[in-house]
């Protein structure tokens, strides 16, 4: 039987034991430590608060525990740990204070991303009136803590609805109960949601917290939107367009933008966005791989060229055929691209670093015979904060290039 999570110092708080390189990862500001790096941790429930030692006994702060991951504990704070509730609500309230110094210009951001905003294994984002969560370690799944999030984010915010978005996986991997995605609090679950610009020109989308792939929306995306915006022109082509995020912004700037995306519901989606902001796009379901293979055999040409696929690197292991997958479709846009062309690429994939995607796009230049020069080299929006020490937590590239032959 799983004891119950110790939440406050009521209780009897249990403590882990590091190893030097487990002291080490602290030292070097890293808020995980791995189940191998720990020393000593006997009978600490799953969830736990756990007081964290050096194998002296020196204390070095407070962390979350976790049974089942690979990632033992996550250090949540340097001090004591009173009351771990309040210490997330004020946590949250911290966090949506940083998102009103920094982002402008939208209704829909990341509010809570997780280690980025000290809060361990809870991502939240903002759709208008319309807030998602999702809960991805033990610790943030004890009631107590749940009730603290759902109550920080209705004073805070006071949103119409809150809707929780599940992880299966992560779920089954953290072995927390299996639960359904579906609404926590409110009414409402579907919104539609402006951003970069004022109400006149700011490009809008519908959000439906109930459907949609994982977080729903890339709100990762929205100021690579508004970058590639300023640069594009003539007739565009959106690859992987998903439901128009990319392309309906390019809308405003060129004389004809095709969207492409092998699922046709998100294709509807589009659609539906499109016609919200009186546009009119082309939308293609196809495998892009195999449509940008046969455009570039027809000697297809576009001013503008916007790739922006899934991660194809999930693992470590899976590096090299990612790299493989950037470099070819990297080649056949730089092939169709008109001279003073734009190429706008991006890869989501944390395992596929900065200097690595940089190395495959230059590599697909050098085959396809082109100069490019880099005219902006971009990551995720600022409400997706990267910790300078945490590595994980900078994952997004969006490279814009012009071609300039
Ligand atoms: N640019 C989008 C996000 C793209 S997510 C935005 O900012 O909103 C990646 C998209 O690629 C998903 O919509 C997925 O359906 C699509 N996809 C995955 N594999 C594909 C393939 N082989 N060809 C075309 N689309 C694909």
């Amino acid at each position: 039987m799983p004891k119950k999570p110790a939440l406050s110092a009521k209780h009897a708080e249990p403590s882990v034991k590091l190893s030097t390189r487990g002291v080490a990862r602290l030292e070097a500001r890293h808020p995980w430590v791995y189940r191998s790096d720990i020393a000593e941790a006997n009978d600490v429930p799953p969830g736990a608060i756990v007081r964290v030692l050096d194998q002296r006994g020196k204390f070095l702060g407070t962390a979350l525990y976790s049974s089942s991951s690979q990632i033992a504990i996550r250090m949540i704070s340097h001090g004591s740990v009173a009351d771990l509730p309040a210490l997330v609500a004020e946590r949250i309230r911290a966090a949506i204070a940083y998102r009103k110094e920094l982002v402008r210009n939208t209704d829909a951001y990341r509010i809570v991303f997780s280690e980025a905003d000290f809060l361990p294994g809870l991502i939240v984002d903002r759709y208008n009136d319309v807030l998602t969560l999702q809960i991805l370690t033990q610790a943030m799944d004890a009631a107590p803590v749940r009730e603290a999030i759902l109550r920080a984010l209705r004073e805070e915010l006071q949103p119409a609805g809150i809707l929780e978005r599940v992880d299966a996986r992560i779920r089954e991997l953290e072995q927390l109960p299996p639960l359904r995605s579906g609404p926590l609090w409110g009414e409402k679950s579907s919104t539609v949601i402006s951003m970069n610009g004022d109400v006149t020109s700011a490009i809008r989308f519908h959000y439906d917290g109930l459907e949609g792939q994982k977080t729903g929306a890339f709100l990762d995306q929205r100021e690579n939107y508004a970058a590639a915006a300023e640069y594009a022109h003539g007739e565009a082509l959106d690859a992987f367009c998903y439901q128009g995020g990319f392309a309906l912004h390019l809308a405003a700037k060129c004389s004809s933008v095709t969207g492409v995306d092998s699922s046709r519901p998100v294709l509807e989606m589009a659609e539906k966005n499109a016609l919200l902001n009186g546009r009119e796009l082309e939308w293609i379901e196809a495998n892009a791989f195999d449509l940008l293979r046969e455009y570039s055999a027809a000697n297809r040409r576009y001013d503008t060229i916007v790739l922006d696929p899934p991660a194809f690197a999930k693992t470590k292991r899976n590096l090299e055929k990612a790299l493989g997958g950037y470099k070819e479709l990297n080649l056949r846009a730089l092939k169709m691209l008109r001279p003073g062309g734009i190429l706008v690429t991006c890869s989501c994939s944390f395992h596929v670093g900065a200097a690595d995607f940089l190395g495959v796009v230059a590599a697909a230049a050098r085959d396809a015979h082109k100069d490019l020069r880099v005219v902006e080299n971009r990551g995720a929006s600022k409400d997706h904060p990267i910790l300078l020490n945490v590595p994980e937590t900078s994952y997004l590239k969006c490279l814009i290039l012009s071609v300039s032959n």
